[in-house]
């Protein structure tokens, strides 16, 4: 019965009308052409509604080309009615009739798209922001073609789990945010509302200016500003970060705080009182410069900070302070705005020095309100964990700061596309139970895909990852190409690490290659020629390269440098850092110097820096790249030994050592060095020992330090006592950056 109806149905060309309430219907999808489609706004759209029917048209326009106008009334073959019962009128009836689309949770939405007896669709949303949600729901499902689009029947209800989906933008340093056009920046923004975020928080960065009235301020403001009206526009919540006590370059000096670790220098201690009220003025200053400001954070590090003695420690103390004083001039202004109070690198800047204890005492004691919940950052996979323990967390709920965007990655976003799929999904399950949500780190739009999986991990947290990657590549690319799509992220990720052009995991890296090209070849051209697709090409043909042939030969470097600079122009990159960074110029190989290229192992090697053994004998010296050289593993042992096999026997006059040097002065020096030779590795006999090395925090020169050997060998042991690098977070780590060996 069914069959037959459906056969005659596309017999004879026209639309189905199945009845929504049955779910035993199959049902045919709609295949629309030009002047089929119109979508229908309710009486008293919202601008967010408006926004929403915008953009969905927009989007058919680009991949079909077909003109779908938008309208009060319907008209054409069918209506797309889109908005909330309280702007339309028919949304209201339709409500009324379908009990399922009138129970939506916050933000939600209902979707059904197949006709009604007036040949009508429908998006209904809880709210504003629920109807962007259920328009980018829609749009992710509907089938493109040329001159034809082709909507599935859907009847479905959805309501994001978590309230909290957010996203923060760095803008600084000239990055995406900071420099790109407002149209592409309001893109990345749009997305995110129809992925279904709801939060953008940004940071206005005093340290760069002498004040507000700078006209550089001014005009920072005036790009954070758009934003606001961009994110609020699609129905989004707009926030600002704080560090709790910031200022401006041209800061009192007698009111500067004693420095601690980070700090810009130009923050104000909040014990002294006219350092508060100044920190208050300013701050209310900014919060007035935005029309609308519906949360914000107060954050303690990494600039801000004090080290006085009534400050310490800091995140339970002075930080506390500066931080209740923000709140209540946030509240003055925003009664019902949310402060999220930020435990960012508590316990770790200042060193071990109580802060978590503190702070978790003062809640217990004073139950503050002035604070609505915690914000809790994460470093790759640490999460810190007094927050996995923390006092009454109905009262004090928690968020959290994912970091997207730099790990593994040196410069970050400097080689394409970042998936990091397998990295986010462990977080988040880590995460899991206790949160209501939070705001990834953005730098820029390389973690796109990371940025979405995030969305997804808050709109519906059991959802599994490659589901969500299929949705990516499904829209974004093609349904066609979904199931190599997730395959590729996954690839990506495992050739993830990257440093200024030295890339150790590059085993998958051919499987990605080849992929991607067969990918690249079966894409609409819409989707070919996308940003997004063109950093996820970039970033397999760069690991390809370096995979077969390295970056330090002219040949190579040919082939890298059209890539990099796509990607530079692609992030309005030419006045950052964060971006491919610069080839080093070719350098044959030094004759003379037998350990180049030689295997080495390591007594320890700090786990965030695992791989990076083969820095020691790659030729690469301290000059070309400060970021090449291996650290020992400070937890594991006091002091740290490196073996190079140089491959046979040979006789050794002389071993020679690049140090390495932070901010122009000696780090992580050993106070001595003891070396010996072996002919199997295993049994060893000395050749010598020196306390002849530079002084930790002396000036840096990148000189090679030479020591006498005199022996004959296939193996070189180079022994490091212990470190000379004392007094912070750092204390005892031992690094360095090249090891030569020169034969008679
Ligand atoms: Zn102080």
């Amino acid at each position: 019965m069914i069959r037959t109806w459906l056969g005659v149905s596309l017999l004879l060309g026209v639309p189905l009308a199945v009845p929504a309430q049955d779910p035993a219907a199959p049902a045919a999808p709609l295949v629309l052409r030009a002047g089929d489609l119109r979508v229908v706004l309710g009486e008293t759209a919202s601008a967010a509604e408006r926004r929403a029917a915008a953009l969905l048209v927009a989007e058919v326009q680009r991949r079909t080309g077909l003109e779908v106008p938008i309208g009060a009334a319907p008209a054409g073959r069918i209506a797309l009615l889109v908005g909330t019962a309280d702007s339309s009128v028919a949304l209201r009836a339709f409500r009324a009739d379908h009990p399922e689309a009138g129970e939506l949770g916050a933000d939600g939405y209902h979707i059904a798209t197949q006709p009604d007896q007036e040949q009508r669709l429908f998006v209904l949303g809880q709210s504003p922001s629920g109807v962007v949600a259920g328009v980018g729901r829609l749009l992710r499902t509907l089938r493109y073609a040329a001159g034809e689009l082709t909507i599935p029947a859907l009847t479905l209800s959805a309501a994001p789990r978590l309230p909290v989906r957010g996203i923060y933008f760095a803008t600084h340093f000239y990055n995406f945010y900071h420099v790109a056009p407002l149209a592409e920046v309001d893109q990345v923004i749009e997305e995110f509302a129809l992925w279904g975020g709801n939060s953008l928080c940004v940071w206005f960065d005093m340290h760069h200016f002498t004040s507000l009235s700078d006209p550089q301020a001014q005009a920072h403001l005036e790009r954070l500003q758009h934003f606001a009206a961009t994110a609020h526009g699609v129905g989004m919540q707009f926030g600002l970060t704080f560090i709790a006590n910031e200022a401006y370059a041209e800061s009192p000096a007698a009111l500067r705080p004693k420095p601690s670790p980070g700090s810009y220098g130009v923050e104000l201690c909040p014990s002294i009182p006219a350092g508060l009220a100044l920190i208050g003025k300013w701050q209310a200053e900014v919060l007035d410069a935005f029309p609308r400001v519906d949360f914000i954070w107060a954050w303690p590090y990494d600039q801000g900070g004090c080290a006085c003695e009534r400050c310490t420690p800091w995140g339970a103390n002075g930080f506390l302070v500066a931080s209740e004083q923000l709140a209540r001039l946030f509240h003055e202004r925003v009664p019902a705005g949310k402060v999220w109070l930020s435990t960012w690198l508590l316990d770790f800047m200042a060193g071990n020095s109580g802060e978590y204890a503190g702070l978790f005492r003062y809640i217990g004691e004073k139950r503050p309100a002035w604070f609505q919940g915690i914000l809790a950052g994460t470093h790759g996979d640490t999460i810190p964990a007094p927050l996995l323990e923390r006092p009454q967390p109905e009262r004090y709920p928690l968020t959290w700061f994912p970091e997207i965007s730099m790990w593994g990655m040196e410069p970050w976003g400097g080689y394409g596309a970042n998936p990091l799929p397998t990295l986010c999904t462990r977080l988040r399950e880590r995460l899991g139970a206790q949160t209501q949500g939070g705001w990834p780190y953005s730098e820029g739009i390389y973690e796109d895909l990371n940025k979405f999986l995030w969305c997804q991990f808050y709109v519906s947290p059991e959802r599994a990852t490659d589901d969500i990657l299929a949705d990516y590549a499904s829209y974004y690319l093609s349904p066609a190409v979904a199931a190599d799509g997730v395959r590729l992220f996954h690839l990506l990720e495992q050739t993830h690490l990257h440093t200024n052009w030295r890339a150790p995991r590059l085993g998958v890296a051919e499987e990605a290659w080849a992929l991607a090209q067969s990918l690249d070849g079966r894409l609409p051209g819409w989707a070919r020629s996308s940003w997004r697709w063109r950093l996820i090409y970039i970033r397999a043909a760069l690991d390809h390269i370096l995979k077969t042939q390295g970056y330090r030969t002219a040949a190579a470097q040919a082939a890298l440098q059209p890539l990099a600079a796509e990607i530079t122009a692609i992030y309005h990159a030419q006045k950052t850092f964060i971006r491919p960074p610069d080839l080093p110029a070719p350098r044959p190989a030094s004759a003379d110097n037998l350990a180049q290229g030689c295997p080495v192992r390591a007594s320890s090697t700090h786990p965030e820096y695992s791989g990076c053994e083969p820095a020691l004998t790659d030729g690469v010296y301290a000059q070309e790249d400060g970021e090449n050289f291996w650290v020992h593993d400070v937890r594991k042992e006091p002091t740290a030994w490196v073996v190079i096999d140089l491959g046979k026997p040979l006789a050794l006059k002389e071993v020679r050592l690049q140090y390495r040097g932070l901010y122009g002065t000696f780090w992580f020096i050993p106070t001595t060095l003891s070396f010996a030779v072996s002919a199997d590795g295993e049994t060893w006999e000395e050749a010598g020992s020196s306390e002849v090395v530079p002084k930790e925090g002396a000036s840096y020169s990148p000189a090679f330090w030479d020591y006498r050997l005199g022996k004959n060998g296939r193996f070189l042991r180079v022994s490091l006592g212990t470190s000379q690098h004392v007094g912070d977070a750092f204390a005892g780590t031992l690094e360095l950056v090249e090891v030569e060996v020169r034969g008679w």
